[in-house]
């Protein structure tokens, strides 16, 4: 019965979203200039999900209980891109609702990874480790067209690819941050840190934090899905 009602959410879903053929969009999209008869101009089509993928993944990330909503694939120049991204407004864990900060599109496939990791890898280890179930998640951002730091190559952040993760605050109020507590914290703060980047490795493709490198001192930088394996410093 659970699995025919998510199935339903799911659909209604994809219909809110408005899914429609590759052909139809593209016709849509020409029709949008100005008719010079002085007819009301055509709408812009709602945010779609045309590939079997996306709407999979869009399926899946509704299971999940996150909020979001899908972003328009947009082509942004010089490497950069949101192509099959979400805005996500909120997670669930066990029990509530998880708020997030500063969230910009992200890739579904790295969103879905980011709802399971904050579900099953940090509000757990919060209740277990910390004694407090996790509240909201504050984040660095996701999309940003930029290099990766000190270098010339484009990052994944600049495809919404990644996501930067600097604090998570608990239900009790406690505010654990990657900058103040992988050095500075309690033993249980620090063991917390280390054991949901750990949880993130089983999930993210890359996963960097304050031992990589000066750069990320202060946040965990989650990218891709995980395939055969990650990168975990
Ligand atoms: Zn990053």
């Amino acid at each position: 019965m659970k699995k025919i009602i998510s199935v339903l959410i799911a659909s209604a879903l994809l219909s809110a979203c408005t899914v429609v053929p590759e052909s139809n969009r593209a016709s849509t999209a020409r029709s949008t200039a100005p008719a010079s008869s002085g007819a009301v101009a055509t709408r812009l089509p709602a945010p779609v999900a045309a590939h079997p993928q996306d709407r999979q993944c869009l399926a899946q990330l509704t299971d999940t209980g996150a909020q979001f909503v899908p972003v328009a694939d947009a082509y942004l120049g010089e490497g950069c891109s949101t192509v099959g991204t979400v805005q996500l407004s909120a997670l669930r864990s066990d029990a509530t609702r998880l708020s997030l900060s500063n969230m910009g599109p992200v890739q579904c496939g790295v969103g879905a990874a980011f709802a399971a990791w904050a579900r099953y890898g940090v509000d757990r280890a919060a209740q277990q480790i910390l004694g407090s179930p996790l509240q909201r998640i504050e984040t660095m951002g996701s999309y940003a067209c930029r290099n990766v730091a000190g270098s010339s190559r484009r990052s994944a952040h600049a495809t919404a690819g990644a996501i930067d993760i600097a604090a998570f605050v608990l239900e009790d109020g406690r505010r654990i941050s990657v900058l103040q507590h992988w050095h500075g914290g309690s033993a249980a703060e620090k063991e917390f840190l280390r054991t949901v980047q750990r949880s993130a490795c089983r999930r993210f493709a890359t996963v960097l934090g304050p031992e990589y490198n000066a750069a990320h001192r202060d946040h965990f930088h989650l990218e891709g899905v995980m395939g055969d394996s990650s990168f975990c410093r």
